[in-house]
């Protein structure tokens, strides 16, 4: 078998990132890249990625190869190892990956929301534009109008977008938490363009290969890697992702890619060894457990809302709204922009709101293969009622995020949870 690793006698990694699409000649699938992109990084020949838990770095024996800090312009950070909270070699390697399923390099962050804080600092902005979405962003933004008086505007009303100014950010989140509708990055993007702002993405509920945020000319896309990329419940992670055309600099200026990582290391925000470990492990099956769970959901969305148009059943009687992606009416125009945004299914979370407030409470208690809990993207389906974490929902609505089971399992279970809950309250 031809070696297309970095294992090395000598312990120097032989290739780098572009070795297999220069032995292809062509792009590798991302199936293949989850697998094989942070080969390059691989200095040992044991098959399975070792986990290093050191925070710092011997420097070289030779005292002719040391360079002090201030010669280095940018800091070293693409070669060497010096000290973990600058860079380390288990969130390095899930980097690695990372940059190239989503086509652009990345950056970790110890959670989503570090990632998110390091964004508004490195872009600095006097205006954000944000919509609903995932809460706990609005938090940081609440925090940086306390230190610098930043102004947080509405991204779906046309007269406070118009209050944009040049370096402002348009942050969209698409689709958006917890109802797993989407929204049109390309028409985002042309505001941008006529504003002079940026255009940063949350695309945490549409991982690859459902959507890329960079054919629509975001600036940023951000990733709490914590929900599809870790997928098993188990590790915080965050993700910025940088457009290719801004990561390096030029003319004596850093690029992105560099500015980022220097703020990093005094935002001290960084993953840990055993996240980076469990995200490699994560990514060699991101395609096969996102499709999956993608095609669950579409299934059992199709499901609820024939039942529901078909009326006289358990789902139509206690039913009230079913909000998804695939539910949007642009999902059945050939030439939608939400078909062109997201053409290989709509993300594995939707919400169904219940006929009362006491419904969507019990409703969760009644399943089985449901767990009840916050959270997303995991092997294992789980249910919220969502105004158990955010204020600012519908309290008749509880968010669903669909795993790796067997569909018809998940159908049947929805189904007897519904009766359960039915007679419960019927008594
Ligand atoms: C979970 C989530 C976040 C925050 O990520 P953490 O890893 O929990 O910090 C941000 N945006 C969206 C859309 C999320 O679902």
């Amino acid at each position: 078998m031809a070696s297309t690793t970095g294992s090395h006698p000598d312990g120097q990694p032989q290739t780098g990132p572009n070795k297999l699409a220069a032995a292809f000649g062509r792009q590798l699938s991302l199936a293949s890249r989850s697998v094989h992109a942070d080969d390059y990084t691989n200095t040992h020949p044991a098959v399975a990625p070792p986990m290093h838990v050191s925070t710092t770095f011997r420097y070289a024996d030779n005292p002719e190869e040391l360079v002090p800090w201030s010669d280095f312009t940018p800091p070293p950070a693409e070669t060497s190892y010096i000290y973990s909270r600058l860079k380390s070699p288990n969130a390095t390697r899930y980097e690695a990956i990372l940059s190239s399923l989503l086509g652009g390099p990345a950056v970790s962050y110890a959670s989503g929301l570090a990632a998110f804080h390091a964004m508004i600092v490195f872009l600095n902005p006097k205006r954000v534009a944000i919509g609903g979405g995932y809460h706990g962003c609005h938090g940081i933004l609440k925090l940086m109008n306390k230190l610098k008086g930043l102004e947080k505007l509405e991204l779906e009303d046309e007269s406070d977008l118009a209050k944009l100014q040049k370096g402002d950010v348009i942050h969209v989140e698409t689709p958006l938490n917890p109802t797993g509708e989407a929204r049109d990055l390309a028409y985002y993007r042309k505001k941008a363009d006529e504003l002079g702002c940026y255009l940063t993405v949350d695309a945490t509920f549409a991982p690859p290969p459902l959507q890329d945020p960079f054919s629509y000319g975001a600036d940023i896309i951000m990733h709490s890697g914590t929900k599809y990329f870790g997928g098993h419940s188990d590790m915080l992670s965050g993700v910025l992702v940088v457009r290719p055309d801004r990561a390096h600099g030029g003319d004596g200026k850093p690029g992105w890619l560099e500015g980022l990582r220097e703020e990093r290391l005094h935002l001290g925000g960084v993953m840990g060894s055993l996240e980076g470990w469990l995200g490699v492990r994560s990514l060699r099956t991101l395609e096969l457990r996102v499709m999956r769970q993608t095609e669950n959901t579409q299934h059992l969305v199709d499901w609820l809302v024939a039942q529901k148009k078909a009326g006289g059943n358990i789902v139509a009687d206690l039913v009230y709204k079913i909000q998804h992606a695939s539910q949007q009416p642009e999902a059945s125009e050939p030439d939608s922009w939400l078909r062109k945004q997201m053409p290989n299914g709509y993300g594995p979370v939707f919400s169904l709101w219940l006929k009362s407030e006491e419904h969507a409470k019990r409703l969760p208690s009644k399943l089985f293969l449901f767990h009840h809990a916050t959270s997303l993207g995991g092997v294992e389906s789980l249910i919220e009622w969502r105004a158990m974490s955010d204020t600012t929902v519908d309290r008749r609505l509880v968010r669903v995020s669909i795993g790796v089971e067997g569909w018809e399992d998940l159908r049947d279970d929805l189904l007897q949870g519904l009766q359960a809950l039915d007679k419960e309250l019927k008594n």
